[in-house]
């Protein structure tokens, strides 16, 4: 998991966990905070989920764990980015002060709630350094995207511009 270096890794534990594994505080490897990648190579062999074997060839692996099992760090992102920034969307230009308080409310449980305890922990510190902005959908959407590019610079993904934000997240694409 790439920005974890701050959390307990299997990288310190090397007898029992491969890298990339991260542990949750129970001491047992967190599924949703490690990519399907490093959780397959945990097992040397194919993933047992209940039943099902599941396939770790390069191109299985690459594609991310199948839909039907419980999701990898990548998948849970993903999906909770387009949560995110779809409530951003849906957030009004002129917010009453209840809709303001409900959102900040939202945010601060998500960071406390996220799955990803690594994740999590890393949320909450931005949100120290940057305070939530509700004032308006156009404040909420800059301060998320900001939010997210903060995430992408740690895992070293590409910057997204963050004035292309509302046709990527509300209105759609001008073409
Ligand atoms: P994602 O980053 O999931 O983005 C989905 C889509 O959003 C992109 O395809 C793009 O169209 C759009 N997008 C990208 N950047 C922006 C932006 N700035 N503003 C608006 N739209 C944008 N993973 C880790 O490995 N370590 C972590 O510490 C970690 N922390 C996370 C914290 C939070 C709060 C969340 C929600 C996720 C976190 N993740 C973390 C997961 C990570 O951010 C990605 O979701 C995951 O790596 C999958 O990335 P992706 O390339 O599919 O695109």
């Amino acid at each position: 998991l790439s920005g974890a270096s701050e959390s307990t890794t299997a990288d310190q534990q090397p007898k029992k966990f491969p890298k990339g594994v991260v542990l949750g505080k129970d001491g047992k490897p967190c599924r949703s905070c490690t990519s399907f990648a490093s959780w397959a190579a945990q097992t040397k062999k194919d993933v047992s989920t209940g039943s099902r074997a599941v396939s770790t060839t390069a191109t299985a692996v690459a594609s991310g764990p199948p839909a039907d099992c419980p999701p990898d760090v990548e998948t849970l992102g993903r999906s909770t980015w387009t949560l995110l920034h779809s409530i951003a969307a849906s957030y009004p230009e002129l917010p009453s002060q209840g809709q303001k308080s409900d959102l900040l409310s939202f945010v601060g449980l998500f960071s406390k709630l996220y799955p990803c305890w690594v994740c999590a922990e890393d949320f909450q510190g931005y949100m120290a350094r940057q305070k939530p902005q509700v004032n308006s959908r156009d404040e909420f959407s800059q301060w998320l995207c900001r939010a997210h590019n903060d995430v992408n610079r740690k895992l070293g993904k590409p910057e997204f511009d963050c004035s292309k934000w509302d046709e990527r997240w509300r209105t759609g694409w001008k073409d």
